[in-house]
């Protein structure tokens, strides 16, 4: 049977290239990069290379970066660590994914006053919300770049300008956090663009290694250790460096300003229109999240009279893997905090399906998931209590 994966904002897999550099990290030099002789240090070489070339992805100091286990651990250390002896004030969305949702709340429960920002029916957060939200206690600001849901780019580089201005005028300024996951492979992503003072970026969303991360943090500011131990990342991060993770992660970082990877970006804006124009000529459909201010590679629609999972079964009984929303939030039957946040009531919320496009997809691809999806929608209509 044909396989097709259309979850790629669930998680990608591992480039070639970024196995075969990865490869010898595991096998030849194996070396724990704190050691003095000289296995260690081609371990610790090796760190520094995939450190200066994310830094000049990101064009930011390569000492600017510290690896982390994945996004998750990114986020944590952020929230956390700004919070830690101040219990002031984070403004945050009530879209963002659960690792910066479930470590506001935790940090609500501790002591902190948290904002949740309403983002737009369109799925795009107004900065004058944000900024307007801002209190004398505030502390940190933390926006997703993208949503990964449903696709939709938020201003960050337009609320990080203001929140330039407006940290002129203030004692203590007001921090801002992004979580650029979803954005790292698509957007632009200079961090003087951005005016972050912390970024956080996963490896396998960008056909890069599972269970690796990185923390961007702007040069000056010191966060308080999430794990304490060893003297790795000058103290910011104690744990033994996954070598091999920090090649792979470099590698694919590498990867994204290759002329190819353009080209790529160019091949999956096409891909990703002609879905959308082929499923919204379907009948009861409708696409969630702003068409103008979304990435192609990342569609979530909404079917009328049909349950998601019941429809995300029947694809892939034919092959097809896609998502009801994000991985994290489906095994629960809850609808999608973020459809709910863009005011979809919760009847509606659970007829949603994601598709998100890859390097591994092509049109076939898409003509194939059509006919099933056509096939499917009808079989569940017939048996819909709804209609
Ligand atoms: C996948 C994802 C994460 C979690 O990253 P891990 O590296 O798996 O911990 C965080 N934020 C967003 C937006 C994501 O898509």
């Amino acid at each position: 049977m044909k396989q097709i994966y259309f979850d790629n904002a669930a998680t990608t897999p591992v480039d070639k290239e970024v196995l075969k550099a990865m490869e010898p990290y595991f096998l030849v030099e194996f070396g724990n990069a704190s050691s003095i002789h000289n296995f260690g240090q081609r371990a610790e070489a090796a760190i520094l290379k995939s450190k200066d070339i994310i830094a000049d992805f990101l064009k930011c100091q390569a000492q600017e970066i510290i690896f982390t286990s994945g996004a998750t651990e990114s986020n944590n250390t952020v929230l956390k660590s700004v919070f830690v002896d101040f219990k002031g004030h984070l403004i945050t969305t009530l879209f963002e994914h659960p690792a910066i949702l479930e470590t506001a709340k935790y940090l609500s429960q501790n002591g902190v006053d948290v904002t949740f920002i309403k983002p737009e029916k369109n799925g795009l957060i107004d900065s004058q919300k944000v900024l307007k939200a801002i209190k004398k206690e505030t502390r940190l600001i933390s926006i997703m770049y993208v949503n990964n849901e449903i696709g939709t780019i938020q201003p960050i580089g337009k609320i990080g300008k203001e929140l330039v201005e407006i940290n002129k005028k203030r004692e203590n300024p007001v921090l801002f956090h992004t979580d650029a996951v979803q954005a790292m492979y698509f957007l632009p992503m200079q961090i003087d663009r951005l005016r972050v003072d912390f970024m956080s970026i996963s490896g396998h969303k960008i056909y890069g290694p599972k269970g690796m991360g990185l923390l961007y943090i702007k040069d000056g500011l010191k966060l308080k250790p999430l794990l304490h131990g060893g003297h790795q990342e000058n103290g910011a991060r104690a744990g033994t460096y996954n070598v091999p993770g920090i090649v792979g992660l470099g590698k694919a970082v590498e990867l994204l300003s290759k002329a190819e990877h353009q080209k790529e970006l160019i091949r999956i804006e096409k891909l990703g229109n002609y879905l959308i124009e082929k499923v919204m000529e379907l009948e009861g459909v409708s696409l969630n999240g702003d068409p103008q201010n979304k990435l192609p590679y990342n569609s979530n629609f909404l079917f009328k009279n049909v349950e998601g999972e019941s429809l995300l079964l029947k694809l892939d009984l034919a092959g097809i893997a896609c998502s009801t929303g994000s991985a994290c939030a489906s095994g629960s039957l809850s609808a999608s905090h973020v459809l709910l946040a863009i005011g979809i009531p919760h009847e509606e919320a659970h007829g949603s399906l994601r598709i998100s496009l890859g390097k591994m997809n092509d049109k076939s691809d898409i003509d194939y998931f059509l006919e099933i999806l056509s096939k499917s929608l009808t079989e569940l209509r017939s048996f819909s209590p709804f209609k």
